[in-house]
């Protein structure tokens, strides 16, 4: 049952992403386009987030697939999720053009599968192979796909989410969204709007120089939104990374969530409609398995990487298993009723619903978690796959967990050591229920790690 990472070449957990004119050229856009065509043939949806270099992109993309004879579905601009639903829903595939969370000069490309997930790893190796083979076939002239615009298919997506809250519990409740004038500008608002509240927007224009915040909804960025949120006397502020899959949340006082705690806030409220298990990656804080064990639910844990937790939830579902709920310690949290993807507009549509359940201030709902201290370093090395290697035998004897990396669990503490896919170096994470505790593991396995990296180097 458990899902196994693969090393793919060019792209990452989340599609092929790097500097535009560098890394991602129309180039690279026109053969990835050849190469789904080639893999994919049929109707393929194609989206793109608000960034400058998207409709250089999109249209070498889309040249591709029509020289491999797809017929193309071109739906604009749009949210990640709402392109996903939009291919579960109608087509053979999908592409979407974003660099999501990364800087302006960023750009990329995800692969939707037909059923509205993101490329898993054995189909992208196929892709990537596709890629490196310099005759990629193009049909005729009498075989060459057609392309139609379907901007209107965004509706839809709207529509799906407002629909999984037909008792529109948003009742007049003041929203602030900052969309980071990304493609949410367009759906989050409406979404909110559906649901009987009353929104506000910031940054709301979408604009792909991003006068406003960076893509990444840090909680720097976040300023302009708290402050609105504290002068507009509204229930919460709701903010979004570049492609909306992501969602966090500011509380009524302005103050920033952690985005565990907006995971097991929304766990706890899940949990408490239904019964079944939650699937996350190992990075994610302790917190939100004790909140699904109080309320009677169990945790599966995944590689990290928001597809291996769509995928197993898949699988497990499958199998016979009751799953409620899933989703990333960052704010990209996975709705299976919905979709088996991370959707920023649901995320922020399920905070109303949870907010006019319980009738209690955001604030006081974060107060009631149990507190966790978490520490997160890096150390730069070439040796990283080798460095886990030898620091599993060395804890052998221990709780151990190597779904991804190394994770020692010691009662409610835990350590996850990971080696980077792309980058010489490793990651040390560590989760306590107690600071002392917690500094205690740190310092105990950033030890190991040098006195192995000596006997290494
Ligand atoms: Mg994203």
């Amino acid at each position: 049952m458990k899902i196994k990472k693969m090393q793919k070449r060019l792209f990452g957990t989340n599609g092929v992403r790097g500097v535009i004119g560098k890394e991602i050229t129309p180039e690279l856009a026109l053969r990835i386009g050849q190469a789904l065509g080639t893999m994919r043939p049929g109707h393929i949806a194609v989206g793109m987030d608000t960034r400058t270099s998207g409709p250089t992109l999109a249209d070498a993309l889309k040249a591709g697939l029509l020289a491999t004879g797809c017929d193309v579905v071109d739906c604009g601009i749009l949210p990640t999720p709402a392109l996903q639903y939009i291919v579960k829903e109608h087509y053979d595939g999908g592409a979407m053009i974003t660099a999501s969370h990364n800087p302006p000069e960023y750009n990329g490309v995800k692969i939707i599968e037909p059923d509205g997930t993101e490329m898993g790893d054995e189909e992208t190796i196929r892709l990537e192979e596709q890629l490196s083979d310099k005759s990629l076939p193009t049909k005729p002239w009498d075989r060459v796909g057609t392309e139609i615009a379907a901007p209107h298919l965004i509706e839809e997506y709207i529509q799906s989410i407002a629909g999984q809250f037909p008792e529109k519990p948003g009742n007049g409740m003041t929203v602030v969204v900052d969309p980071g004038s990304g493609p949410a500008c367009q759906t989050t608002p409406a979404i909110l709007q559906a649901l009987g509240c009353r929104v506000i927007t910031i940054n709301g224009i979408m604009d792909g120089t991003f006068p406003g915040r960076l893509p990444e909804p840090s909680p720097d960025g976040l300023k302009g939104l708290a402050a609105l949120v504290v002068a507009s006397k509204a229930a919460f502020g709701v903010a979004h990374d570049g492609d909306a899959d992501r969602a966090v949340f500011i509380d009524e006082n302005g103050s920033f969530i952690e985005e565990n705690k907006e995971f097991s806030l929304i766990t706890q409220h899940i949990c408490r409609n239904a019964k079944g298990t939650i699937v996350t990656p190992v990075s994610t804080s302790q917190v939100v398995e004790l909140i699904a064990n109080k309320e009677g639910c169990t945790v599966q844990y995944t590689p990290v990487g928001s597809i291996y937790v769509a995928r197993t939830m898949r699988e497990l579902i499958a199998g016979g298993k009751l799953v409620v709920f899933g989703g990333e310690g960052n704010g990209g949290l996975i709705f299976p009723k919905h979709q088996f993807c991370r959707d920023g507009g649901m995320t922020a549509a399920t905070m109303v619903s949870l907010l006019a359940t319980t009738g209690q201030r955001l604030s006081l709902l974060v107060a009631q978690l149990p507190e966790r201290h978490m520490i997160k370093e890096k150390i730069a090395t070439p040796h990283g796959s080798r460095l886990i290697e030898l620091l599993n035998k060395r804890y052998a004897q221990e709780n151990i967990d190597c779904t991804d990396g190394l994770k020692i669990k010691r009662q409610n503490t835990w350590a996850l050591i990971r080696a980077s896919g792309t980058e010489p170096l490793i990651r040390i994470m560590v989760d306590a229920n107690d600071k002392k505790a917690g500094s205690a593991l740190y310092q105990e396995m950033k030890n190991s790690v040098y006195e192995i990296l000596q006997t290494l180097s």
